[in-house]
């Protein structure tokens, strides 16, 4: 599935498949209707995640180059392996493809205590804790728990990496 952007990173359209996609990811509120001619950071978690793609669309835009990273799009009892591809396209709009590469069941425990904040990576879907990054197969947030979507250290050097920087 792909959507493409404009140069104010409005979507301008999407892919044939995206409604079917939407529903698979159990995301009624994405469906084609709700997301073609809105920002796409009206649909983007924390701040943090938004300056970092912002700085891989404007990377792409500049160079013209295509840009290829691993991210997870879980669903409820699910973990799903996917990939986004960012491609420049004329005047100064974008494409972004999302694949995906792979889906397992995962028990999808709650194992942070109902009513904790804690901070999760956009990309990966890692929790910070304090010896570090994990994956905690925690494919639905419990529901009052409070989660701060940030950039992890090691997505932020892939991309760094993807970038050549
Ligand atoms: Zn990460």
């Amino acid at each position: 599935m792909w959507f493409s952007l404009d140069p104010s990173n409005k979507v301008v359209e999407v892919s044939p498949d995206w409604d079917d996609a939407a529903r698979d990811r159990g995301g009624a509120a994405m469906l084609r209707q709700g997301v073609v001619g809105r920002s796409l950071w009206d649909f983007v978690n924390g701040s943090e995640t938004r300056s970092y793609l912002n700085a891989l669309f404007f990377w792409s835009r500049q160079t013209g180059r295509t840009l290829v990273l691993p991210y997870r799009c879980d669903a409820p009892g699910l973990r799903r392996d996917c990939q986004m591809m960012i491609s420049a396209a004329d005047a100064g709009g974008l494409e972004v493809r999302h694949e995906l590469l792979g889906v397992a069941e995962v028990p999808g425990h709650h194992l942070l205590p109902p009513g904790s904040a804690a901070r999760q990576c956009s990309q990966c879907l890692n929790w910070d804790s304090p010896d570090g990054w994990y994956d905690r197969t925690l494919s639905v947030p419990a529901r009052d728990l409070f989660v701060h979507y940030v950039i992890c250290p090691s997505c932020r050097q892939a991309a760094n990496r993807a970038v050549g920087g």
